[in-house]
């Protein structure tokens, strides 16, 4: 538990701050900020805090970026996670580039959920987001649902101006796969011009648009998987449409559950504050769970009651580092 009531079971980790996309308001084209490769940590080192993490009670693990799949080492990791005593859920945020090759070993290597970042359907915008190639994405989207994962989720950012248009043809392409959708604000978590009032599409205005083309029935209830979306059924098309309202809805950080291992092994309690617990001299030159204990109980007992983006927030590290 925090200080705040709120059970924290679940730890995001980001295992490279490496991307083969360059998405607008993530990593924009020219970045150049990456962290030491020497300071990453290696797969034994993150199985190792998961097995800590698992210890204290947390349950639910998603491997992140960067894109997880550009490591080589992924399927060690994920393996290494899965024998660990306690682990629930290992869910993995991927942009699908690579998921068609490798979705069926990831099952096989003790993955359980899948979310891929689809912004948008159209190849031209789709390229415009993000540098990439939709059609590799849709392979690789097929191949996880033949893969036969516990769950798999379909990711898009909002952008006015960008993307808006595609969230109708991404609502029916959720319907006919039976995937959720879940339709994620703008944060300001990269320095670059795409983050703009002008760009800023709210959730609500998103309902607003999908609502003059079928009506949304409220789900209250349901919960698919740990995050933090508001599901709605369309009626008509039977899609579930969740909207992530981490700016407008200031109720947003109530039901929070989770800490962030950074690429380069910091702890991280909140991703709109810049506080961080470096578990690296818990890790080398030995490992020492004291210390590893001791910078958990720390991270918890600072976890902030909510993020400061709506405060002038300037971001320090960009969300590749962080993890998303
Ligand atoms: N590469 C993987 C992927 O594409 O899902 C994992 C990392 S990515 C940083 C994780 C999620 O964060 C993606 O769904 C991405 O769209 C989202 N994301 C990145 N920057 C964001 C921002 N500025 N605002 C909102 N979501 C963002």
């Amino acid at each position: 538990m925090d200080s705040f009531g709120r059970k924290v079971d679940y730890l995001r980790i980001s295992i490279t701050d490496r991307c083969n996309e360059r998405c607008l308001y993530c990593m924009p084209e020219g970045y150049k900020g990456w962290e030491r490769m020497q300071d990453h940590l290696s797969a034994d080192e993150i199985v190792r805090v998961v097995r800590v993490a698992a210890g204290l009670g947390f349950r639910k693990f998603r491997l992140t970026g960067g894109e997880p799949l550009v490591r080589h080492d992924i399927f060690e990791i994920a393996g290494g996670i899965k024998k660990i005593s306690g682990v629930g859920v290992i869910g993995l945020s991927t942009n699908g580039l690579r998921l068609a090759a490798l979705a069926k070993p990831l099952r096989e290597a003790g993955v359980t959920a899948v979310n891929v970042s689809l912004d948008a359907l159209d190849p031209g915008i789709y390229k415009r987001v993000t540098g990439g190639n939709v059609e590799a994405v849709l392979a690789g989207i097929r191949a996880a649902i033949e893969a036969g994962f516990e769950r798999v989720k379909l990711n898009c950012v909002l952008m006015r101006g960008v993307n808006e248009r595609e969230i109708w043809p991404l609502a029916l392409f959720a319907a006919e796969h039976e995937l959720p959708l879940r339709l994620i604000e703008l944060m300001p978590l990269t320095r670059t011009d795409v983050l703009t009032e002008e760009k800023f599409l709210p959730a609500g205005e998103a309902m607003q648009l999908l609502a003059q083309r079928d009506e949304l029935v409220p789900q209250p209830n349901t919960k698919i998987g740990h995050g933090p979306a508001k599901y709605y059924l369309l009626k008509q098309t039977g899609a579930l449409v969740g909207f992530i309202g981490a700016l407008t809805n200031l109720h947003f950080c109530e039901a929070c559950n989770k800490v962030r291992l950074t690429a380069d092994g910091h702890l991280r309690p909140c991703l709109g504050h810049h506080g961080e617990h470096d578990l690296k001299p818990g890790l080398r030159p030995a490992v020492d769970k004291a210390v590893l204990h001791a910078r958990f109980a720390q991270a918890l007992a600072e976890k902030p009651t909510e993020h400061v983006f709506r405060n002038n927030w300037q971001p320090q590290r960009i969300m590749t580092a962080i993890g998303g």
